[in-house]
């Protein structure tokens, strides 16, 4: 889809300005109805132990189904919907559906799973994330304990004292935490042990650079010795090949989640995989 979303930009940007804000409007509108009408769908990436080749996590990340324009990806629409006030809807949304996917696994007697759900800043600042999951647990009856919420350095760092207080009385109410794209943005050492949380997720960006020759897997190799430190578990997103997954799990990475294992898939999809406990057993342990 990099390559849809690139023609979309450049489309857009040769727009002259009041045809750029019009099209602005335009999204804006469509996404609104597509609230409206849900217009949505999520789709479910496996996050594998290295040590069992189970799946013991799923991250859910969400589709716009655009009547016209077919299946659009978080990149194009999450940004426009933070900005209009739509985030909010959306999320709630995407809570929603993804305890409610998480328990009907768990119900059809599938091995339960850690179900990973991306938040917005907005949704975070806005201090109601605490009362959206207590309500998507409660609709759902899905333990508190299968749920993690993705956050990012960038969302805390703004107001660190605040952001650990939410943080807190999130997981008081027993879902897991964990930081997502870490590297990528700043947040201090001395803070990150103040933050209750359970994970920190190795951005793609420095899992890329591995197993290329003549590349420093130093950061990587830093993460992992500072999860373990801190007694975090940690996952590296974004692992395309066989070379990053063995040097990740030399280095003692505890989880992998990427291409090479699999790309998101919907639930129809998602389900056989899990149904064969084990299924990337052999793959892991290559
Ligand atoms: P993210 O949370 O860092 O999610 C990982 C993204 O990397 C996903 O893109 C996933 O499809 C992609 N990915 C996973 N493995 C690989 C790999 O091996 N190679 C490559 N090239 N890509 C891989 P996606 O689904 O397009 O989502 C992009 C971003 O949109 C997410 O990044 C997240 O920040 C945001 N997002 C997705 N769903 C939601 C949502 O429900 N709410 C909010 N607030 N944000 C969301
Ligand atoms: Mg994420
Ligand atoms: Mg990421």
């Amino acid at each position: 889809h990099a390559k849809a979303e690139g023609r979309d930009m450049y489309a857009f940007f040769s727009l002259s300005m009041t045809s750029r804000a019009r099209a602005v409007l335009q999204v804006r509108h469509e996404l609104r109805r597509a609230v409206e009408r849900g217009q949505f769908v999520l789709h479910y990436q496996p996050q594998v132990d290295l040590r069992s080749g189970r799946i013991v996590g799923a991250e859910a990340l969400v589709r716009w189904q655009h009547p016209e324009r077919g299946l659009i990806y978080p990149g194009s629409f999450i940004g426009i919907a933070e900005d209009c006030g739509l985030i909010e809807p959306l999320g709630a949304w995407v809570m929603h559906e993804a305890c409610r996917q998480n328990k009907a696994w768990q119900d059809a007697g599938l091995p339960p799973l850690i179900m990973a759900v991306n938040l917005s800043a907005r949704q975070f600042q806005r201090n109601q994330v605490e009362q959206l999951t207590g309500e998507a647990i409660a609709a759902s009856g899905l333990a508190p304990e299968w749920l993690e919420l993705e956050i990012t350095e960038g969302m805390v760092m703004q107001n660190v004292e605040l952001a650990i207080e939410v943080m807190q009385r999130l997981v008081a109410t027993g879902v897991r935490l964990s930081i997502d794209d870490f590297g990528t943005g700043y947040s201090s050492l001395s803070y990150l042990k103040r933050f209750p949380i359970d994970k920190l997720k190795i951005d793609q960006s420095f899992v890329r650079d591995l197993g290329q020759s003549g590349n420093n897997p130093a950061i990587v190799t830093a993460i992992i010795a500072l999860a373990k430190s801190m007694e975090l578990k940690v996952i590296a997103d974004g692992v395309e090949d066989q070379s990053q997954m063995a040097y990740l799990r030399r280095q003692g990475c505890d989880e992998i989640q990427g291409y090479y294992l699999s790309k998101p898939v919907g639930a129809e999809r998602f389900a056989p995989l899990l149904a064969a406990d084990g299924h990337y057993g052999a793959q892991v342990a290559a």
